[in-house]
């Protein structure tokens, strides 16, 4: 683990977090340049800087996690952190504030473009909501000539993997997985390919629950997995602090009893939104957006 540099000042709020740091990372990781480095935080009751997101840090943020295997409403496993075990790893990664880069999920150099329908907040069929953007590799959706691989767009560690399993014929489970990132954000890449879709002689298997991941990691390719015709890839943004305005907002309410999965809150936000989304936002606008009808009521939430 690299310590390259030590904050002056701090807010008070920081202290527990910084104390909560240096002991577990002093037990975990007897480095001697990084202990050091930790003895003198303690002194002056300030946080550590990581630079980089690494395998030995990452025992220090997942410690005492809960892992849940979830079957979900509509067959599928998914293998996640509890709810309060991602609020848990959501402050350590924020309060440790480990840099990242960004960049875009599919290669920009075969230009892919997000169509008016695949917008956050465009309507689907019977009134449904589309809660992340649709990204397309190709034009209409068709099937890429070749793989194309989707990346991580920073770096992070994987807190929720759902697999589609081979048997589903009536394509109704999505290949899944969600990173969540040091800025506290969590990237959920939808529609991954399954390994016969291009006859892959190398394939990527999903990511373990835990994995350190780093920005422009493969994670899987464009598939069409889990009730869509189209190879796209539904990329979506998750907040865990909008998460719970959501989950107490009667709109939001009404339109969990009525949607149900298609509707849950997760503190969905418009990848699209510089203010929500953050900088991945700025990457995505760089490539062609079509605009579209959006629904207003979720504008206002
Ligand atoms: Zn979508």
């Amino acid at each position: 683990m690299k310590i390259t540099k030590i904050q002056t000042t701090v807010s008070s709020k920081y202290k527990t977090a910084a104390k909560f740091f240096i002991a577990a990372v002093s037990s975990l990781l007897p480095l001697q340049a990084g202990k050091d480095c930790f003895v003198k935080s303690m002194q002056k009751e300030i946080p550590i800087v990581i630079d980089k997101l690494d395998k030995k840090f990452s025992q220090v943020l997942l410690k005492d996690l809960q892992t849940i295997e979830n079957i979900n409403t509509r067959g599928g496993i998914t293998h996640c952190y509890s709810d309060s075990s991602l609020v848990v790893l959501k402050n350590r990664l924020v309060e440790s504030k480990i840099k990242t880069e960004y960049i875009h999920p599919i290669d920009t150099a075969i230009k892919p473009y997000i169509p008016s329908t695949g917008q956050f907040g465009s309507i689907r069929p019977f009134g449904r909501l589309h809660l992340g953007i649709d990204i397309y590799p190709r034009l209409y959706g068709r099937k890429p000539k070749k793989p194309v691989p989707v990346v991580s767009v920073s770096d992070g560690i994987v807190v929720s993997v759902k697999k589609s399993p081979d048997n589903d014929y009536k394509n109704i489970i999505a290949n899944n997985i969600k990173i969540m990132s040091p800025d506290g954000k969590i990237y959920s890449y939808d529609h991954l390919g399954r390994q016969n879709d291009y006859k892959l002689e190398k394939y990527y298997p999903l990511r373990d629950l835990g994995t350190i991941v780093n920005c422009g990691d493969t994670l899987g390719y464009v598939g069409k997995t889990g009730e869509t015709e189209i190879w796209h890839l539904h990329f979506s943004v998750e907040d865990l602090k909008i998460k719970k305005e959501q989950e107490n907002n009667p709109i939001w309410k009404k339109l969990y009893s009525k949607y149900t999965d298609f509707a849950t809150p997760r503190g969905q936000v418009d990848p699209l939104d510089n203010e929500k989304a953050g900088k991945i936002s700025d990457y995505l606008k760089q490539y062609r957006v079509d605009k579209g009808p959006k629904v207003d009521y979720l504008d206002k939430l």
